[in-house]
């Protein structure tokens, strides 16, 4: 930084002077957290954010609490940040152009930077009275959370005749709520739509081989529903899969819902099972880590997806 302590230290002899206070030698710690004219914007910031900023060192200063949501966050780096670039510049203007600049004038620029990049962000901020009383010091219209929701999930059991195949890693059950088995393969490591397409094709494939004729594919995946449903494409890694299954579908009864994951925890246990064991499982009767969910299920108890909290 070209200030006259670093040209000291490079063996210029010269005298010094800071143009912003005629107080003290010009040097970086004195420019930006000692002379009058800095404190006066600190002084200012910590009067419109309503909170102590420790001036005493740039990294004191970044030091900001965790508990503020993403766009006060981003406020508070920039109001430090534009705060030493308008100190430089006031400086500068001193110095180069006998311009000075008063710290009134200094935190008009800062707010008017400030309220800029807050509007053009595209981050959210909390409903708190804290966070809102600090975007509005800066003339930002935050965008804000919106309010929780909770959504109850029921996995619901099928009709009378019909299988309902739960696929993530997959889950076979019938009318009355029976286990009919359940299965959890390894497809290395691959991307989750694949994973999540291939899981049901095999569950088509499987309760083909089984001579299940009617079955209802409930899946987390809405792609995969899509999918299924012909308003996606299907991966050209599994194209040829996808056309053996639709040929199997045709013999088919076949209905394909989708499903919160939080309706959908047995096949999901099965599918982390799979990734953790990387072998292929096939089990008559009930594994004993799903029982709980199992059970929860076919008691018809509901699962709750919280969003937003
Ligand atoms: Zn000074």
């Amino acid at each position: 930084m070209p200030i006259d302590e670093h040209l000291k230290a490079r063996g210029l002899a010269m005298g010094s002077i800071c143009f912003l206070c005629i107080d003290d030698e010009e040097s970086s710690q004195h420019i930006f957290f000692m002379c009058r004219f800095a404190k006066a914007i600190w002084r200012g910031l910590q009067a419109q954010l309503e909170c102590n900023l420790d001036s005493s060192s740039i990294s004191n200063l970044l030091i900001i609490s965790d508990s503020l949501s993403p766009l006060p966050k981003e406020v508070m780096i920039a109001c430090i940040l534009n705060a030493i670039s308008t100190i430089w510049f006031c400086k500068n203007q001193a110095r180069f152009n006998d311009t000075d600049i008063t710290h009134t004038q200094a935190m008009a620029k800062i707010r008017a930077d400030i309220a800029f990049i807050g509007n053009f962000s595209k981050l959210y901020a909390k409903n708190s009275r804290t966070e809102f009383n600090l975007l509005r010091a800066f003339g930002i219209k935050g965008k804000y959370i919106k309010a929780p929701t909770i959504t109850e999930v029921l996995w619901k059991t099928p009709s009378f005749g019909l299988v309902k195949v739960n696929s993530d890693g997959a889950a076979h059950g019938n009318s009355n709520g029976d286990l009919m088995g359940c299965f959890a393969s390894y497809f290395s490591i691959q991307n989750s739509i694949y994973v999540e397409l291939l899981a049901a094709i095999m569950v088509v494939s499987i309760a083909h081989a089984k001579g299940w004729r009617s079955i209802w594919l409930e899946c987390d995946s809405k792609v995969v529903v899509d999918i299924f449903q012909g308003s996606k494409l299907v991966p050209w890694r599994l194209s040829n899969l996808m056309n053996k299954c639709r040929h199997l579908l045709n013999s088919m009864q076949f209905m394909v819902s989708h499903i919160f994951i939080q309706g959908n925890v047995c096949a999901n246990k099965l599918a982390t099972f799979g990734v953790n064991s990387k072998i292929d499982s096939w089990w008559n009767s009930m594994p004993t880590f799903l029982y709980d969910d199992f059970y929860r299920n076919r008691n018809l108890l509901p699962n709750y997806r919280f969003r937003n909290l």
